[in-house]
């Protein structure tokens, strides 16, 4: 745990991280200077000893220098040095001459710091204070460290507890408080990306009031906003597919009825209702093929109005035009509904009769030149009548070319303008 802690790589980890730090920087720091304070005050207090040990051999040892008796000195000084807080002993005459120097340690072994206390040697005599000479105490770091050694332990052990169970209590709280609801949140968030349900919320298990749940809180708003936009644009999307499909079927519809009209100009005379020239060979030779493999007689009448140059002439163009709607509408009246009528020229008819032998077709055809003869129109107070010549061929058993049948009325249409017009020739 405490491994995974410190190679963290999310929020809350890198946050104890470098808390923890912290934290563990500062403890040293605290520790260093509890330890510093430990070692002077002990330090402190061993001087302190020494101090009240001068004072205490101060006597004997003046005695023994004022009586010359070395070996009382010597036992003194060797006494001394064997107690644990003192290290070494110095004892100097009134001429600062070092008379006795004696050292617990070998000079190998020399401790890493040593201090001392000095105290005078003086002789009362005569109420006189004679100088004999300087006692110097050593003591040693090392003496320090065995007194604090144990004061040492006491506050390296309790910095390691305190730090552990700070330690502890960092990772429950960083646990409870930001890694757990960070992970719920990331974890609800993910699945909300991944749901199809748009009403779907964030709803963390931990409702206290702080940044998380207010983040929570404008998540939701969020996720609200979107899902208005997104039902709002739905809708939007169906009224513009809605539209557009009326457009298309309005735009379909017109453009039926263009069709409709522009088949009706590429097929139809606008003047007057009859087939036009291109679409009445198509249908007629159609229709010529058909009534061949029945075997059945077809006939071609061609028509042409007689001196019609002298109606436009005399009446005008306008008038020539009622002229050729009527004589259309006459005969039309004449025909029946599988007859084809064409208008092949400024004044030249066409009918295509299927099914019809020469004999009906000449009847058919007498009968349309009597009613055109007969007929009176009138057209702003103008009286006008017209003839109209009249041209049979009948289709043989061989004829598949209404092209041919077309030639061969043509000529019969000649002979009936050369033999006097309003006839019809077979
Ligand atoms: P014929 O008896 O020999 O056929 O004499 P015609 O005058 O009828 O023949 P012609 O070919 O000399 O004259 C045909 C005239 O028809 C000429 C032209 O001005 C007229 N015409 C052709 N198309 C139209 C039309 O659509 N409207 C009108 N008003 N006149 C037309
Ligand atoms: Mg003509
Ligand atoms: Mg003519």
């Amino acid at each position: 745990m405490f491994l995974s802690y410190l190679s963290a790589n999310n929020l809350s980890q890198k946050m104890l991280r470098v808390i923890f730090s912290i934290y563990l920087m500062v403890a040293c720091l605290i520790t260093s200077i509890q330890f510093l304070t430990e070692y002077l005050k002990t330090q402190d207090s061993i001087s302190n000893e020494l101090k009240q040990l001068e004072a205490s051999v101060l006597g004997p040892v003046a005695t023994s220098l004022w009586q010359y008796n070395q070996t009382q000195l010597n036992a003194l000084v060797a006494g001394l040095v064997k107690m644990p807080i003192i290290e070494g002993v110095d004892v100097f005459n009134k001429h600062a001459n070092n008379m006795i120097s004696k050292r617990s340690f070998t000079p190998a072994s020399e401790p890493l710091s040593i201090f001392n206390t000095q105290s005078d040697l003086h002789w009362l005599l005569n109420g006189e204070k004679i100088f004999l000479g300087t006692l110097v105490l050593y003591s040693s770091s090392e003496v320090v460290l065995d007194r604090v050694w144990f004061g040492f332990t006491l506050i390296a052990v309790t910095a390691i507890i305190k730090l552990s169970v700070l330690f502890g209590l960092f990772i429950w709280a960083f646990n409870r408080y930001l890694a757990i609801p960070l992970k719920e949140l990331m974890s609800q968030v993910n699945e909300i990306q991944l749901s199809k349900n748009v009403s779907k919320r964030i709803n963390l298990s931990n409702t206290e009031n702080n940044e998380l749940s207010q983040l929570q809180q404008h998540m939701n708003n969020m996720l609200s906003a979107m899902e208005r936009d997104r039902t709002r644009l739905l809708v939007d999307e169906q009224n513009k597919r809605i539209w557009l499909e009326n457009a298309v079927e309005k735009r379909t519809e017109a453009l039926q009825i263009l069709n409709e009209k522009l088949q009706r100009l590429a097929t139809i005379d606008s003047l007057t209702g009859a087939l036009n020239r291109g679409s009445f060979f198509d249908c007629a030779q159609h229709l010529l093929m058909l009534c061949q493999r029945q075997k059945s007689p077809v006939s071609f009448v061609l028509m042409d109005l007689d001196h019609f140059k002298n109606i436009n002439d005399t009446y005008g163009h306008f008038i020539g035009d009622r002229v050729l709607i009527h004589f259309t509408e006459t005969i039309q009246t004449l025909l029946r509904k599988s007859d084809l009528i064409g208008r092949i020229g400024g004044e030249e008819f066409v009918i295509f009769l299927p099914d019809t032998g020469m004999d009906a077709a000449f009847g058919l055809a007498d009968e349309i030149r009597k009613a055109i003869a007969h007929s009176r129109l009138e057209i702003e107070g103008k009286t006008v009548s017209y003839t109209v010549s009249l041209g049979i061929e009948s289709s043989g058993p061989k004829d598949l070319s209404i092209d041919e049948l077309f030639k061969r009325a043509d000529l019969k249409l000649y002979d009936a303008k050369d033999k006097g017009r309003n006839r019809v020739e077979i």
